[in-house]
C-alpha cells in the first residue's frame, strides 16, 4: 500500500531540503527523498569546501604579495592540514544526519534511496510506493564526462575526488576552464601543484566578458598555470602511474586529471514519461512559478537556469510560495548574479555585452580599471581587475555588469541591485561612492558611459 503525504521532494540538495522544509514548518505533511547526502552538492563537494580551499591558497598567495610592499613574510604551505581541516570543519557544520534531523524536527518526513516517479503523484523508492498531490523535483545536475577516446577508462577526478583529496598532486591536468575548472586550478596551482588547463573554447571562462578571460588567463600564465586553448583533448591514456592527455599533436602528461567540463542534469533515471515530461530534454522546463506540469515543480540546477546555489534557494521560495498558494511576483532572471571565486574574484551580473547586443539592445559601455583607482593604487599587488558596464542607452539603465578584481564578487553586489531596481543611470552618476574604496570604480565606469 502506498504511504500518502501532502507533498513529495525527490532530491533534498540545496532547493529540495528549502522547500521540504518550508512546507513541513507551514504544517503539510512531506516526504523527503535522497539518494546520497542531506544537502545537496554544495555544502559536500561544491560551493562550501571548494571556497574554504580557496581561501586557504588566497592566503598563501597574499602573503606572498607581503614581498615588496611592507615587509617579507617566507610563507610555506601544504595542502594535507587544511583538506583535513576542512573536512573536520565541513562535517562540523554539514552533516548529513544533523540535515536530516534539521529537516525532521520541522515536521517533515524523510526516505533514503532513490527516487523514480511513477505516474502523477506517485515516487517508487526500492519497492515502496509513496503518493502525493504534489511532487517537486530538485535532483540537481553531475559532472558531465565528455566522450573522449579512453577517458572512461581512467581514474580521472571530478569535483568529488579533486574535494575529497588529501594531498595536492604533483602535477594536475584540467579538462576545462569554465568557473569550476579556472577555481580548482588555481588552488591547487597555489598549493604548489603544476597545473596545466586544457580548454577547447578559445578563452578561459568563456560565459563571461572577453575582458575576464583575457585577465584570468594573465593572472594564470603569470602565476605559473599553463594554458591550452582552443583544442578540445581527442584521447586519455592511463599507465597506471599518470595521465597522457592528447590535444592535436601534442601530448599533455599530469598525475592527475580532474574533468570539468560541465554539469549536466541526468532526466533519464527520473520516470518523467510516466508525467508527461521528456526524460531526454537537458532540463526540465518550468514557469514562472517552478510548475513543470500539473502538480509538478521543479527547483535548482534542474530547472536549466544556472547552477547556482543562490538560484535553488532563489527557485525554491518561489515553489514553496505557490504550493502554499500564496500571492508572489514570478522568477525574474535578468539580474542574476555570478562570481568565479579565482582571485581576481569576477563577479558579474545579467547581460554580457554581447548578450546583450544579440538581444537588440542599443549598448554603451563603460569601463575602469582597477589599478588605476585610488583603491587599486593603494592595494599593489594583487589590483588586476576592472568594472565594466553594460547600458541600454534608449532606456537609460544598466543590463549587465562585471565586477573583476579584489572582493570582485562583493562590489558586484551594488551593480546586481542597479539592475534589479533598474536604477536610472543619470542617478548612479549622481550618486555618493565612498573613498578610497574599490566600489568607487563603479563611478568611474559611469562616467565612461558618456
Ligand atoms: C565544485 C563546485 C563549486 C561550486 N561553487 C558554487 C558557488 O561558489 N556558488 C554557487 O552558487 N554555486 C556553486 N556550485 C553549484 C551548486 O553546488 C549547485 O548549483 C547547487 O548545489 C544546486 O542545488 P540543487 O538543489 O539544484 O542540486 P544538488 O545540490 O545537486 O542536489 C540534488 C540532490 O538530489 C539528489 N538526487 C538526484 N536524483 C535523485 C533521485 N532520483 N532520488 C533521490 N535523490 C536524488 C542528489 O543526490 C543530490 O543530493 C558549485 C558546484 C560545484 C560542483
Amino acid at each position: 500500500m502506498a504511504d500518502k503525504a501532502d507533498v513529495i521532494v525527490l532530491g533534498m540538495g540545496v532547493g529540495g531540503e528549502a522547500v521540504a522544509g518550508a512546507l513541513a514548518e507551514a504544517g503539510l505533511d512531506v516526504i523527503g527523498i535522497e539518494g546520497r547526502l542531506v544537502g545537496g552538492e554544495c555544502p559536500y563537494w561544491g560551493c562550501i569546501p571548494s571556497k574554504m580551499m580557496i581561501r586557504g591558497a588566497n592566503l598563501i598567495a597574499e602573503a606572498d604579495r607581503v614581498d615588496g610592499m611592507a615587509g617579507h613574510a617566507d610563507v610555506t604551505s601544504d595542502f594535507g592540514p587544511v583538506a583535513k581541516r576542512i573536512r573536520e570543519e565541513a562535517t562540523d557544520n554539514w552533516d548529513d544526519q544533523v540535515a536530516v534531523d534539521r529537516y525532521t524536527a520541522k515536521g517533515g518526513r524523510f526516505v533514503r534511496g532513490w527516487g523514480r516517479l511513477t505516474g502523477p503523484g506517485q515516487v517508487e523508492v526500492d519497492g515502496n510506493t509513496y503518493e502525493a498531490s504534489r511532487v517537486v523535483i530538485g535532483t540537481g545536475t553531475s559532472a558531465v564526462v565528455p566522450p573522449i577516446d579512453g577517458l572512461r577508462d581512467t581514474p580521472y577526478w571530478t569535483n568529488k575526488e579533486a574535494i575529497e583529496a588529501t594531498e595536492a598532486p604533483e602535477s594536475l591536468l584540467v579538462l576545462g576552464g569554465g568557473p569550476i575548472g579556472a577555481e580548482l586550478s588555481q588552488m591547487f596551482a597555489r598549493f604548489g601543484t603544476e597545473v596545466t588547463v586544457i580548454e577547447g573554447a578559445d578563452r578561459l571562462v568563456s560565459v563571461e566578458e572577453p575582458e575576464s578571460s583575457q585577465l584570468i588567463q594573465e593572472v594564470f600564465e603569470r602565476e605559473g598555470i599553463r594554458l591550452h586553448l582552443g583544442e578540445p583533448a581527442t584521447r586519455v591514456r592511463h599507465d597506471g602511474e599518470s595521465f597522457t592527455v592528447g590535444v592535436d599533436d601534442t601530448e599533455l602528461t599530469g598525475e592527475r586529471l580532474l574533468v570539468a567540463v560541465g554539469r549536466r542534469s541526468v532526466l533519464d533515471q527520473l520516470g518523467l514519461d510516466t508525467v508527461g515530461l521528456d526524460p531526454k530534454a537537458r532540463a526540465i522546463e518550468v514557469d514562472g512559478h517552478m510548475r513543470a506540469g500539473d502538480g509538478i515543480w521543479a527547483v535548482g540546477d534542474v530547472t536549466g537556469h544556472g547552477a547556482f546555489t543562490h538560484l535553488a534557494t532563489y527557485q525554491a521560495d518561489i515553489a514553496v510560495a505557490d504550493i502554499l498558494g500564496q500571492e508572489g511576483p514570478p522568477a525574474d532572471y535578468r539580474a542574476q548574479p555570478h562570481v568565479t571565486f579565482t582571485d581576481p574574484e569576477v563577479g558579474s551580473v545579467g547581460m554580457t555585452e554581447a548578450q546583450a547586443r544579440d538581444a537588440g539592445i542599443s549598448v554603451q559601455t563603460g569601463t575602469a580599471p582597477v589599478p588605476v583607482t585610488t583603491r587599486g593604487w593603494i592595494h599593489k599587488a594583487g589590483n588586476d581587475g576592472f568594472i565594466k558596464l553594460v547600458a541600454d542607452a534608449d532606456r537609460g539603465v544598466l543590463v549587465g555588469a562585471t565586477s573583476a578584481g579584489p572582493w570582485g564578487g562583493e562590489v558586484m553586489s551594488g551593480l546586481a541591485v542597479a539592475i534589479h531596481g533598474e536604477v536610472p543611470v543619470d542617478r548612479l552618476r549622481h550618486m555618493i561612492y565612498a573613498y578610497p574604496t574599490f566600489h568607487r570604480g563603479i563611478g568611474e565606469a559611469v562616467k565612461d558611459l558618456g
